[in-house]
């Protein structure tokens, strides 16, 4: 599902609301109800456009990952909460110089993008050419019911962050949201998925995420990472 204010994305609306699930075919009025909702009554608006997809999935092409395991770490200001992530993400073999050039890109974002931006995990070079689009994880989902809670924005990052780092040539992700009343971000590497809080002040709008990847990689491996990310189908196992 994806919604916005002021007519359609591609006519210039706001982005309002997006999000997506693989579920079973009985739970698709349920859920298909759900989303509707989620796109009237958000936080950032209510949407005059919802646009709604419903593909089906054949269990052969479905790949089974294990799920992040989760840490949390308490930060009294943003400032404390980036110096935490910045230290994790060099701890993990990403370099100073392309942590500082993440921040940059995410500081100095003008609008929110859609997707994610590809760095170069030494050099700090960008490495996918999709501009304000980025790369648009997609296809993914809980293998069962049994993660239950109350904050979607964490249950939906914690999927998206394993199939992110599932995948060949990713050492780390950067992310903070850009829904204005969420401000726990997170890093993730090494299966571990640390939650932050205060990552962004409250009420700023802007959000993103960015995926360090190994400096080995070629053109192609950047191609296959890109496809794995936004067209295979993966299912977590938690
Ligand atoms: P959110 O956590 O949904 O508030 O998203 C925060 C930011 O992450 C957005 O502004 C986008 O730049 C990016 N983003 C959101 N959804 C995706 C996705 N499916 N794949 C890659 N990047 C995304």
């Amino acid at each position: 599902m994806r919604s916005a204010k002021g007519g359609a994305h591609e006519n210039g609306g706001k982005h309002i609301s997006g999000a997506e699930k693989i579920i079973s075919e009985e739970k698709i009025m349920d859920v298909a109800q759900k989303m509707i909702r989620r796109a009237l009554e958000h936080t950032k608006g209510k949407s005059d456009f919802i646009s709604l997809k419903i593909e089906a999935v054949q269990e052969d092409n479905i790949q089974y990952i294990p799920c992040l395991k989760t840490v949390s770490w308490e930060n009294q200001t943003v400032a404390e909460a980036r110096a935490r992530a910045q230290a994790i993400l060099e701890d993990n073999d990403i370099t100073r110089k392309s942590v500082e050039q993440a921040f940059h890109l995410l500081d100095t974002l003008s609008a929110n993008m859609r997707g994610a931006i590809l760095l170069n995990a030494v050099t700090g070079e960008r490495l996918d050419n999709l501009g304000n689009r980025g790369v648009r994880v997609s296809k993914m989902g809980y293998a069962t019911d049994s993660f239950v809670t109350d904050n979607l924005h964490f249950k939906e990052a914690l999927a998206l962050a394993s199939k992110v780092l599932s995948a060949p040539h990713i050492l780390a992700e950067l992310c903070w949201s850009d829904d204005p009343e969420y401000t726990t971000g997170y890093v993730s590497a090494h299966s571990k998925y640390h939650r932050l809080t205060n990552m962004k002040p409250f009420s700023s709008e802007l959000g993103g995420r960015v995926f360090f990847v190994d400096s080995a990689a070629s053109h192609e491996d950047i191609r296959t990472l890109i496809h794995y990310l936004e067209e295979e189908v993966v299912l977590i196992a938690t």
